[in-house]
C-alpha cells in the first residue's frame, strides 16, 4: 500500500494521484504515488510565493534560523530511513543514499548559521556628511528546478540558501525522484515555514517547469540538469529579465601521470568514473593516461572493475547500483555502441546483467584506444562508462584535458609538486582535484564550472549569497 504524496501550494497539500515512481533495482516495486501538477497549479504556487515574500523577506534571522536548524536536525535524525528511501527510488547504494542525506542535513545547518552572519558594509560617501550603506536583500520568488541524480542534496543546496536569504520558493523536482523531494518539503513545512514560503509542484518539466519559465512573477531560477534544458531556462529568463543560474553536464578529465601512486590513481578512477553508477555531473569519464604508466594502470583498473559488486542498491554489499531507468540505460548502451563504431576497444564490461529482481543493471564499461575527438570523449554519457586516452606526456595530457565543451571538474594523479601546481593553475575547470576523485566535494565551499557546465554565480557555501540576494546601496544625509 502506498500513500499518495500531494503538492504543497500555499500551505495546503493538494492534488490527485497522477504518477508513480519505480525502484530501478526491482521494477516490480512501486515506491509511491504522487500528485502531478498542471500549469494552473504552477501559477497558484507562484502566486502564493509572491504573496508570502514581503513578510518572509522581512522576518528576522532568528525565524529563518529556527526553521533551517529544525529541518537539519530532523534530516540527520532520520538519515538511515531517508537514505534508504533515496537509494530505493534512485538506485544509488545505501551508503551513498545515507551519505547524501547527511550532506543535506549539513547544508541546512550551514545555512541556518548563515542567517545569523548576514552583514552589510557602511562607508563614507565622497560627499561630506553623507553615509553609504550596502546591504543584501532577497531576490523574490525563486524557481528551483532539479535533476534526479542527487534527489536530496541538490534540492537542499538550493532551498537552504534561498530561504536563509529571505526568498520564497516554487520547487519543481525531477519526475524520477519525487519521494526525496516530498520528504524534504514535508520536513521544512512542519519545521514552521509560513504558508506560501515553500511550494512544491511535482510534475512534468515540459508542463510545470515550462509554466515557471513563462511566468513574469518568478524573479530568479536556479536550475540543475542537462545542457538542453539549461538553454531553455536561459532563453526564457532573458525574455523576462530575471536572474538565472545553471549547473549542467560534464565530461571531466582525470589525468594520470607516469609518476602517480598507482593505488591512488586506480582508486580515483574507480570512484570518480563508476561510483553512483557514473551518474554524477562530476564523474571522471575521460581517463587521460601517460605512456609509462598506461598498461599498469589499465590492468589494475580492470582488476578492480572485475571485483566490483553490482546489484540491488538496498543490499549492503552492493558497490554499484542499477542505472536510474530504461531511458538512461538505452542512452548508456547507445554510447557503448557508438564507442565501438568509432574504433575504441571495449576492454571491459558494457553488457546488461541479470539479478534476482528485474532492474536496470549494467556492467561498468571501460574503453581503451580512444581519441579525444570521438563522441564518447566529447558528449556526456551519464552512466558507468569511461574511456582511456593515451598521451605522450604532461603537456599533451593538459591540452587534452582542456579540449572539451565542458569545464566542471578535473583531476590529476601525480607525485610531482611541479605538475600538480601547474595543473591547478592551468586546468580550465571550476573545480580541480589533486590525487582525489573528480567527484565528491565539500558542502561549505563553492561548487560550479565553466563553459557548457555552468552559467551564473557559484552555488554552495557563502558564495551562494551572490545568486540568492540582490545588493542595495542606500545614501543618508546625516545633517
Ligand atoms: P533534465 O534537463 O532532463 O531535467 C532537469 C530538470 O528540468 C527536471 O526537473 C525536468 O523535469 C526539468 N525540465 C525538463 N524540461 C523542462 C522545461 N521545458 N522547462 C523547465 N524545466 C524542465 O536533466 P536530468 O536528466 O534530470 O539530469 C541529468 C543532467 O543533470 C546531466 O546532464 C547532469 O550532468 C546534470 N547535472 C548537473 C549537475 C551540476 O551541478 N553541474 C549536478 C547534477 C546533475
Amino acid at each position: 500500500m502506498t500513500v499518495l504524496r500531494k503538492n504543497l501550494i500555499d500551505g495546503e497539500w493538494l492534488g490527485e494521484a497522477g504518477s508513480h515512481n519505480i525502484n530501478p533495482s526491482n521494477t516490480n516495486d512501486v515506491v509511491g504515488e504522487y500528485a502531478s501538477a498542471g500549469p494552473e497549479e504552477a501559477r497558484q504556487a507562484i502566486a502564493a510565493a509572491k504573496a508570502a515574500f514581503p513578510s518572509w523577506s522581512r522576518s528576522g534571522p532568528l525565524a529563518r534560523h529556527a526553521v533551517l536548524k529544525k529541518a537539519s536536525d530532523e534530516i540527520m535524525a532520520r538519515k538511515d530511513e531517508i537514505g534508504r528511501s533515496l537509494a530505493r527510488e534512485e538506485g544509488k547504494t545505501l551508503a551513498e543514499g545515507v551519505g547524501e542525506t547527511i550532506r543535506a542535513a549539513q547544508i541546512f545547518d550551514f545555512f541556518a548559521g548563515e542567517t545569523l552572519r548576514l552583514s552589510g558594509e557602511m562607508v563614507p560617501s565622497v560627499r561630506p556628511g553623507v553615509g553609504v550603506e550596502m546591504t543584501r536583500e532577497g531576490v523574490g520568488v525563486v524557481g528551483i528546478i532539479t535533476p534526479w541524480n542527487f534527489p536530496i542534496a541538490i534540492p537542499a543546496w538550493k532551498i537552504a540558501p534561498a530561504l536563509a536569504y529571505g526568498n520564497t520558493i516554487v520547487f519543481k523536482p525531477a519526475e524520477l525522484v519525487p519521494e526525496s523531494a516530498w520528504t524534504i518539503v514535508d520536513i521544512l513545512h512542519r519545521a514552521g515555514l509560513p504558508k506560501g514560503v515553500l511550494n512544491l509542484v511535482m510534475g512534468k518539466g515540459s508542463v510545470v517547469g515550462q509554466a515557471m519559465l513563462d511566468s513574469p512573477d518568478v524573479n530568479a531560477i536556479s536550475f540543475t540538469g542537462s545542457v538542453g534544458t539549461g538553454k531553455r531556462v536561459a532563453a526564457a529568463s532573458v525574455e523576462h529579465m530575471r536572474k538565472f543560474q545553471l549547473e549542467m553536464g560534464g565530461k571531466n578529465p582525470l589525468v594520470v601521470l607516469d609518476d602517480a601512486d598507482l593505488a591512488v590513481a586506480v582508486d580515483c578512477a574507480i570512484n570518480g568514473a563508476y561510483f553512483s553508477t557514473g551518474q554524477r555531473c562530476t564523474a571522471s569519464s575521460r581517463l587521460i593516461v601517460t605512456e609509462g604508466i598506461h598498461d599498469r594502470f589499465v590492468d589494475a583498473v580492470k582488476e578492480r572493475l572485475d571485483k566490483l559488486v553490482i546489484g540491488d542498491a538496498l543490499d549492503a554489499k552492493t558497490q554499484i547500483g542499477p542505472v536510474v531507468d530504461q531511458t538512461q540505460l538505452k542512452q548508456d548502451e547507445d554510447y557503448i555502441a557508438i564507442g565501438r563504431q568509432e574504433g575504441a576497444e571495449l576492454a571491459f564490461g558494457g553488457e546488461r546483467l541479470e539479478r534476482e529482481t528485474p532492474g536496470f543493471y549494467l556492467r561498468p564499461a571501460l574503453f581503451l584506444g580512444s581519441t579525444n575527438a570521438m563522441r564518447i570523449s566529447r558528449e556526456e554519457i551519464f552512466g558507468p562508462v569511461a574511456n582511456v586516452i593515451r598521451v605522450k606526456d604532461y603537456d599533451e595530457a593538459l591540452a587534452v584535458a582542456n579540449d572539451t565543451p565542458f569545464g566542471l571538474t578535473s583531476g590529476i594523479c601525480t607525485t610531482s609538486l611541479k605538475h600538480a601546481t601547474h595543473f591547478k593553475r592551468n586546468s580550465e575547470a571550476g573545480m580541480v582535484m589533486v590525487n582525489l576523485p573528480t567527484a565528491g566535494v565539500d558542502f561549505h565551499v563553492p561548487f560550479g564550472g565553466r563553459r557548457g557546465s555552468s552559467y551564473g554565480p557559484r552555488e554552495q557555501g557563502r558564495y551562494a549569497m551572490e545568486f540568492y540576494t540582490t545588493v542595495k546601496t542606500a545614501y543618508t544625509l546625516a545633517g
